[in-house]
C-alpha cells in the first residue's frame, strides 16, 4: 500500500499526527527532495529504505514502490505542504491504480497556510477580498494561457504565487497588468516555517527589487494583495452583537 502524506511546509512539528505516525510506520520512503526538512525523516524506523524524489522521474517511482510492495513494504510518498498543490501526484494515483496497488491520501498544512502564519494574515478579509487565488507564472511548465499571471491579477483578489521566485521581474509586471496598483501590499515569504525563514513586507511596485537584494530564487511564495495592508476591512458578522446566528441571538 502507498500513503501519499503531506510533510507540512517545513518545520517538523507541523506534520499531521496521521503523517507521522505512518511515517514511523513506514518500509519505504520517498520524499520530495529540496522541499521535505530532512528532519521529519528522522521519524522512519530503522532498516527503512529511502528516496529522494528529487533525482526520480515517475517511472523510478514507481519502481521503487513496486520493489517494496513485493517485500511486503508499505511505502510513504511524502510530499511538501499539502500533496493536493502542486504535488504530482494524481499521475501516480492513477499508475497505482493500473498496477492495482491500493493508496490513500493524508493532507498536510499547506506552504500558503504557512506563510499566512508567518505574517500573521489573515486572506480573508471582510470588505477586502473572500477569495484567495493560488497561481503560478508560466515558466519552463506552461499556465494554460486563460489563467495567465495578468490574467487571474484582473480581480484584484487575495493572491499566493507558487514556483515563481525566480521570475519576480515577470511576476511583477504581470501583476501590474491586472488590478493591482505599484501601491498594493506584497510580501515574499521565504522557506516559510523553517529556521531560515525569511519574511520581507513589499508593494508590488517593490517586488522584483526586494526580491533580489534579499537574494531570493526559489522556495519562496509571493502573497500580494490589500489583506497585506493596515486596515480597512470591516468587522465579521459572526462575531457582531448586532448580528443574530444559528447558535447566539443579537443583542437588542
Ligand atoms: N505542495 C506544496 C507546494 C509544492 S510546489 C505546498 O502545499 O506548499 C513547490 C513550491 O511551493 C516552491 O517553489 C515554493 O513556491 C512553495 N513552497 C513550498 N514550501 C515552502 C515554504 N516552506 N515557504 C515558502 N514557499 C514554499
Amino acid at each position: 500500500m502507498v500513503h501519499f502524506v503531506g510533510a507540512g511546509p517545513g518545520a517538523p512539528d507541523l506534520l499531521t499526527l496521521r503523517g507521522a505516525k505512518l511515517l514511523s510506520e513506514a518500509g519505504c520512503i520517498i520524499y520530495a527532495g529540496s522541499l521535505v526538512n530532512p528532519a521529519i525523516l528522522g521519524i522512519a524506523p530503522e532498516g527503512c529504505s529511502v528516496y529522494n524524489s528529487a533525482e526520480m522521474t515517475l517511472e523510478q517511482v514507481l519502481e521503487a514502490i513496486r520493489a517494496a510492495e513485493a517485500a511486503g513494504r508499505d511505502t510513504v510518498r511524502l510530499h511538501t505542504g499539502d500533496p493536493c498543490v502542486y504535488g504530482a501526484i494524481r499521475e501516480q494515483m492513477d499508475a497505482l491504480d493500473a498496477a492495482g496497488i491500493p493508496w490513500d491520501d493524508t493532507p498536510g498544512v499547506s506552504s500558503f497556510c504557512g506563510a499566512a502564519a508567518a505574517l500573521g494574515a489573515e486572506y480573508t478579509l471582510p470588505g477586502i477580498s473572500q477569495s484567495v487565488i493560488i497561481t503560478r507564472l508560466a515558466g519552463r511548465t506552461p499556465v494554460p494561457q486563460r489563467e495567465s499571471l495578468a490574467a487571474m491579477a484582473s480581480h484584484g483578489a487575495s493572491m499566493v504565487i507558487f514556483l515563481s521566485a525566480g521570475m519576480l521581474d515577470r511576476v511583477q509586471e504581470e501583476l501590474l497588468k491586472g488590478a493591482y496598483t505599484p501601491a498594493t501590499p506584497a510580501a515574499i515569504v521565504y522557506k516559510a516555517t523553517w529556521p531560515e525563514e525569511k519574511i520581507l513586507r513589499c508593494t508590488v511596485g517593490t517586488l522584483a527589487a526586494r526580491g533580489a537584494e534579499a537574494g531570493i530564487r526559489k522556495t519562496a511564495l509571493v502573497l500580494v494583495g490589500d489583506f497585506l495592508g493596515q486596515g480597512g476591512y470591516e468587522r465579521s458578522k459572526l462575531y457582531d452583537p448586532a448580528f443574530t446566528t444559528e447558535y447566539r441571538e443579537a443583542a437588542q
